[in-house]
């Protein structure tokens, strides 16, 4: 039996929810004020997922590095999976405001896109 204590970040209140169960089944979930705080608990404790953002180097643009993030939560046990991946690509400007960088991102059907447009460095010949 895993038991594990979760900390709702859906509001300011900051419930401290006590979760416990095996595998996908949950046994018992205590210490939520609220239905969202209770769906929320059960995905950290069932799949957590995060939005993962980061910089990544571009070729061409003045500022060498642009903030992008995944179109949505990713599962967070791939968290590093996608960091080693985002980390070896170099993107060329023009990059738009979320556009794909990354299609696919690690095979959880997720894509990585850009923060903001980035043009290029009009010195840069
Ligand atoms: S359980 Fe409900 S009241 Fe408590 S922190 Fe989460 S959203 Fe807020």
């Amino acid at each position: 039996m895993r038991e594990q204590e979760i900390i709702c970040t859906i509001c300011p209140a900051g419930c401290h929810i006590q979760v416990s169960g095996q595998g996908q089944d949950i046994k018992s979930i205590e210490g939520y004020s609220c239905p969202r705080g209770k769906e929320y608990a059960e995905n950290e404790f069932l799949c957590p997922v995060r939005t993962l953002t980061t910089t990544v180097k571009v070729d061409g643009a003045e500022e060498p590095l642009l903030a992008v993030r995944t179109a949505k939560p990713i599962p967070k046990s791939k968290l590093f999976e996608c960091m080693d991946i985002i980390r070896k690509e170099r993107f060329r400007v023009p990059i738009e405001q979320y556009q794909v960088l990354i299609k696919d991102l690690a095979g959880t059907g997720i894509d990585l896109i850009a923060c903001s447009e980035r043009k290029g460095d009009p010195y840069d010949i």
